[in-house]
């Protein structure tokens, strides 16, 4: 075999070469067949520029100097050649990136979300150049990453950026929200995302649209995919919303047991039913912003942007276009951030009863107060708090009841108003029905306390 044709390229340093040989190999993906050595020890393909020996070829004229193999069956699992694409990453001087729920090259599989590239492992191999937002900025069209290789990027300070990636799905490789519930739809999760980069350590990490959170581990289970009958793993569940210390469903989260995991197993905060083991750190179909849903990214959102950074996106055209206006200052000339409605609970006064809604105050300096939405029958959506705002984070719906029998079911909403009356989306929306089950469910389980799995 001539090895000539394999070596074109001189390397001058990392993301830097010239087209010339150097007697040295660039790079062959040999692949052959061969009975699967079944002895349980599976190479997953990897990359090294040391531990072995320079091979001579061509009698003597040429060499390779950094090899790696990959089992057969591993090549014919991974479709997309992800591992031959990874290690060529490597060969390039790309960084392993392993945040969880991120899309990367440069990551394992576990826990990141896909193997497609990001925008910061596209930049740095030439492959796009960032667009970069250095002033207020209105009416942005940013399309589709996967398709055009369009990002932006926004400096917070020194070597820290946010990069604006819009995730439409338009290429077949872009999984970004891999394991969204409505996937078997064809929804793949499609927005703005948002990543935050350090430039020192070249670490990626997913800033998701839904927030930080406080989270318990109420009780282990059985690990269905474990080795043994003793295996567990944690269950999950999710608290009040926490900007400051919170953590991403993406995150690792401390257990009882004096480490963390990922999320494997949760207990849903809506009926408390026990989600069983499923990724959730590969996303869960709402870590994007939207015109319609999480729609605004600064210093007051959950999560907190940092800085004078912000983010609202405006709109969304038929093409798949998302429009923005990005701040570098003044950021608070968007409008607030969706607020969080906590809890729908029975209360009365005397003789008066009614559906007591609670949620997590805003946090913008001007917000000047809340509107409250009902929803019946899941028909359209009203306002129901009157001509005047709310100015408390509670509000009763008198007159109306929670129950088992009833055969109206309400789903509530609530908007945050500021003072120069621009308004929020829709909060998430909590629905009678769902609340009552959960309530009731709650009930039991403190009744009947479960019993952790050691
Ligand atoms: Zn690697």
């Amino acid at each position: 075999m001539d090895f000539s044709q394999f070596d074109n390229w001189r390397k001058i340093r990392d993301y830097e070469h010239e087209k010339s040989p150097d007697d040295t190999i660039d790079m062959v993906f040999p692949i052959y067949r061969h009975n699967y050595d079944a002895s349980g020890f599976n190479y997953e393909g990897y990359y090294t520029n040391y531990l072995f020996p320079i091979i001579n070829v061509d009698n003597g004229t040429r060499r390779i100097t950094r090899w790696a193999f990959c089992a057969p069956t591993r090549i014919n699992e991974r479709v997309h050649f992800e591992i031959a694409a990874h290690e060529f990453g490597h060969a390039w001087g790309l960084p392993h990136n392993n945040a969880g729920g991120l899309w990367t090259l440069m990551g394992h599989r576990y826990p990141n979300v896909s193997p497609f590239m990001n925008s910061f492992e596209r930049e740095r191999l030439g492959w796009m150049l960032f667009t970069d937002v250095t002033e207020n900025n209105t009416n942005v069209t940013i399309s589709d990453f996967g398709t055009n290789a369009v990002a932006y990027r926004v400096r917070i300070d020194g070597d820290e950026v946010y990069l604006l990636e819009n995730h439409q799905c338009g290429s077949p490789y872009d999984e970004v929200n891999k394991y969204a519930p409505d996937l078997t739809q064809g929804y793949c999760g499609e927005g703005l995302y948002i990543l935050y980069l350090s430039e020192f350590t070249n670490r990626l990490k997913v800033q998701a649209a839904d927030g930080k959170w406080n989270w318990s581990n109420p009780y282990w289970r059985f690990n269905d995919w474990g080795s043994s009958p003793t295996d567990s793993v944690p269950v999950y569940k999710r608290g009040l919303p926490n900007r400051s210390s919170g953590l991403f469903d993406k995150e690792k989260i401390p257990h009882t047991k004096g480490g963390s995991d990922f999320i494997y197993a949760w207990l849903d905060e809506e009926t408390r039913g026990e989600k069983g083991l499923a990724e959730r750190h590969k996303g869960i179909g709402n870590s994007f912003w939207s015109y319609d849903g999480y729609n605004v990214f600064y210093h007051w959102s959950n999560p907190p942007a940092k800085s004078t950074i912000g983010v609202y996106v405006t709109g969304e055209d038929f093409n798949g276009n998302i429009i923005a206006t990005i701040y570098t200052s003044t950021p608070e000339d968007a409008p607030p951030a969706r607020p969080y409605l906590v809890k729908l609970e029975n209360y009365s006064e005397g003789t008066n009863q009614g559906i007591k809604l609670t949620w997590s105050a805003n946090q913008e300096p001007d917000t000047a107060g809340y509107e409250v939405f009902r929803q019946t029958n899941g028909g359209t959506i009203n306002k129901i708090s009157g001509s005047s705002l709310v100015t408390d984070t509670t509000w009763v719906d008198w007159g109306e009841v929670m129950t088992d029998s009833s055969l109206t079911n309400y789903t509530y909403y609530v908007k945050a108003v500021d003072n120069t009356n621009q308004r929020s989306n829709l909060s998430n929306g909590r629905s009678t029905d769902v609340e009552h089950v959960r309530q009731m469910a709650d009930k039991l389980a403190a009744s009947q306390p479960e019993t952790p799995i050691s």
